[in-house]
């Protein structure tokens, strides 16, 4: 399946709720969310169009509502799930812990980046090395003490002097430790579900795959 392309609001539109894809917009009166609330397409101002409210369709919607947040395509998601399955911990906090410590998602958790999709760019443009090796994967996902840094030469960008002026405001996340001035930051452990701020009910997603 392809990468969707589309535009973000709509995405959030059609699940009826932000989902913060667009970064500092996302927090602004421009988001699509606040201006028209309803459902994407012809029928979606008139009320015509009615949200299926079964068991399944909500399992859906949460499964593709995490799939949109953290920008993952249906296979490699399935692929998550199965792993997660796997584990000896709660099927649905594995599964947020996966999405949660991929390359991109840690690098917009940081604060380097504003939206999930702008950290993926970062990564596939070759702006970090996590231990010590160029880094150019964002499904990476990164175990507990991976070491992520900007390159020597993005550190000097404008881009990059401007971010580190702003992390030095910033409270990193528990689970990771930053060193703003430098542009380096290690993962400190996994996530525990409290930790991981998202709207995501994971418990549904596990409802879904368990049909
Ligand atoms: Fe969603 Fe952000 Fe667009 Fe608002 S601005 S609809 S939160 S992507």
């Amino acid at each position: 399946m392809a990468r969707y392309l589309g535009s973000a609001c709509v995405l959030c539109r059609r699940e009826g709720e932000k989902l913060f894809l667009k970064g500092d917009r996302c927090y602004s009166n421009k988001c699509a969310i606040e201006k028209r609330n309803y459902p994407p397409g012809p029928h979606g101002q008139s009320g015509s169009f009615r949200r299926k409210t079964s068991d399944y369709s909500n399992q859906l919607r949460e499964k593709q509502k995490a799939r949109r947040i953290y920008g993952v395509m249906e296979r490699q998601f399935r692929r998550y799930f199965a792993e997660a399955s796997k584990s000896s911990g709660v099927t649905g906090a594995a599964l947020l812990q996966l999405l949660e410590t991929r390359f991109d998602n840690v690098v917009y958790r940081l604060g380097f980046a504003s939206s999930r999709k702008q950290a993926r760019q970062l990564v596939l443009h070759g702006h970090f090395t996590v231990n010590g090796a160029k880094a150019t994967v964002p499904s990476y996902v990164l175990k507990p003490g991976a070491q992520i840094a900007v390159t020597e030469i993005s550190r000097k960008s404008a881009y990059f002097q401007a971010v580190a002026k702003e992390l030095t405001r910033r409270q990193p996340l528990a689970w990771l430790s930053l060193d703003a001035a430098n542009l380096t930051a290690t993962v400190l452990g996994l996530p525990s579900r409290q930790q991981i701020e998202t709207p995501l009910k994971e418990q549904l997603i596990v409802e879904y795959y368990s049909r």
